[in-house]
C-alpha cells in the first residue's frame, strides 16, 4: 500500500515520507558520468560514456532539484562522475547556492575528486557552497597514482588548501583497499586530524562493472580497519549523526570526527532517508537495489506535474533495506556504475 500524502490541488504540496516513516529531505544528484579520474574501484581504464542526448541537461537536473525542495529537500548533494568537469556546472551551483543563502535549503555540499578545486573553490564559496567531500585513498604520490590511474596528488592536495582558504569546510571520504592503502590509514587519520578534516572511511561496494579489477581482492572490512586504528589511536563512539550512512567515532589524539561505513559488514539502512538521482535523470530509492523511476521521462513527458506524480509514485516504494553481498568467494553487484548514480 503506498502510504504517502499526495499533493492536492488546494493545499502545497505534501512533504515526502516513505512508507516506513523516513522523511524524505536529502537527495544525492550526480551531474555526469564523466570523470577525469579512473579510480580502480569505481571504473574501468577504457570507459564508454553516455551520449549527451541522454543526460539531464543543467535546466533539467535545476527544475528536477527545485521540485524535491517544493517536496521537502533541505539539503542537495552533487556528485557524479566528477562534478566539477561538467561544462557549466558552476551555472547550476549558482542557482542552488542562491537558494541557501535565502533558507530555502539548509545545504549544497559536492563531493569531489578534488583536482579542478585549486581553479574552482573560491567560486564555490561564493556561490552558497560550504562544505565539500575530498575523495582522497593515499598521501602516497605513486599509489595515488596506481589507484586513480590519471590522477595526480600534488593536484589534490593543492586543491583541499585553496578551499580551505576559501573558507569551506572538507571531509576526507577513503576507501580501504586491501594490499593497497591498508597499511596507511592511520597516517590519513593522524593527517586528517593535523589539517583539521573530519575522515570518513568507506569499504568497497560492488558497483558495475570495473574491467578486469577484482571487488573480492580489493575488499577489506572497515570492522578490521577500526580494531587496527585502535591500536594506534583513542576512539570514543560518537552519537554525530550526518545525512550520510557513516557512524561516528571521536578520535581522541586529533579531537576530529572519523566515520565508518560499512555497507557490506553492516546493514545501515534502517534509518536511511537518502534518494539518488542519475544523471539521466534515474531515481533509485536505495543504492543497493535496481528498482527506480524514470524522472527524464516523466519531466520530458508531464512537465513538472508529471515529474512531482513520479517522484511521490517512486518514493511509495522505497524499499526498507538493501541486498549486497560480498563474502570471500563473491562480489554480487547491481549492475550501474558509480560514476552514472553518484557515491
Ligand atoms: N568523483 C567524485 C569523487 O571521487 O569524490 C564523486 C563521485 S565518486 C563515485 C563518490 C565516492 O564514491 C568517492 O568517495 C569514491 O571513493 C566512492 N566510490 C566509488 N566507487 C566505489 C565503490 N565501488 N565502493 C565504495 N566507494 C566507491
Ligand atoms: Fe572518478 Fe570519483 Fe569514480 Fe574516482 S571515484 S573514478 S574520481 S567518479
Amino acid at each position: 500500500m503506498n502510504k504517502i500524502d499526495r499533493p492536492s490541488p488546494q493545499n502545497k504540496p505534501a512533504k515526502l515520507v516513505d512508507p516506513f516513516g523516513r522523511a524524505i529531505d536529502y537527495i544525492r544528484v550526480s551531474v555526469t558520468d564523466r570523470c577525469d579520474f579512473r579510480c580502480v574501484y569505481c571504473m574501468a581504464e577504457e570507459m564508454t560514456f553516455l551520449p549527451k542526448s541522454e543526460l539531464l541537461s543543467l535546466e533539467e537536473l535545476e527544475v528536477v532539484c527545485r521540485n524535491f525542495m517544493r517536496l521537502g529537500t533541505r539539503k542537495i548533494r552533487l556528485t557524479g562522475g566528477e562534478p566539477l568537469v561538467r561544462r557549466n556546472i558552476m551555472h547550476l551551483i549558482r542557482n542552488l547556492g542562491a537558494e541557501v543563502k535565502s533558507g530555502n535549503l539548509d545545504e549544497l555540499t559536492i563531493t569531489t575528486n578534488g583536482s579542478q578545486l585549486e581553479k574552482k573553490a573560491e567560486e564555490l564559496a561564493e556561490a552558497g557552497v560550504r562544505r565539500l567531500n575530498v575523495s582522497l585513498d593515499t598521501l602516497d604520490a605513486d599509489k595515488f597514482q596506481l589507484i586513480t590511474r590519471w590522477g595526480a596528488l600534488d593536484k589534490v592536495l593543492a586543491g583541499m588548501k585553496a578551499a580551505r582558504k576559501a573558507g569551506l569546510q572538507i571531509k576526507l571520504n577513503t576507501v580501504a583497499l586491501k594490499g593497497v592503502n591498508e597499511d596507511e590509514l592511520g597516517d590519513m587519520v593522524a593527517f586528517a586530524g593535523d589539517e583539521g578534516f573530519d575522515m570518513t572511511i568507506i569499504e568497497v561496494m560492488p558497483m558495475g562493472d570495473i574491467g578486469n579489477e577484482n571487488r573480492v581482492d580489493q575488499y577489506l572490512p572497515v570492522s578490521v580497519v577500526r580494531t587496527r586504528l585502535e591500536k594506534r589511536f583513542t576512539l570514543t563512539p560518537s552519537d554525530y549523526a550526518t545525512a550520510g550512512p557513516a557512524r561516528y567515532v571521536e578520535v581522541g589524539e586529533t579531537g576530529r570526527r572519523l566515520g565508518f561505513i560499512t555497507p557490506m559488514t553492516h546493514n545501515f539502512c534502517e534509518s536511511c532517508n537518502r534518494v539518488r538521482i542519475t544523471c539521466t535523470g534515474q531515481l533509485y530509492m536505495c543504492l543497493g537495489q535496481d528498482d527506480h523511476a524514470d524522472l527524464s521521462r516523466a519531466l520530458r513527458g508531464g512537465g513538472e506535474a508529471g515529474l512531482q506524480e513520479a517522484i511521490y509514485e517512486a518514493i511509495g516504494r522505497k524499499p526498507k533495506g538493501h541486498d549486497f553481498v560480498i563474502s570471500r568467494r563473491e562480489a554480487r553487484n547491481v549492475g550501474r556504475m558509480m560514476n552514472v548514480t553518484g557515491g
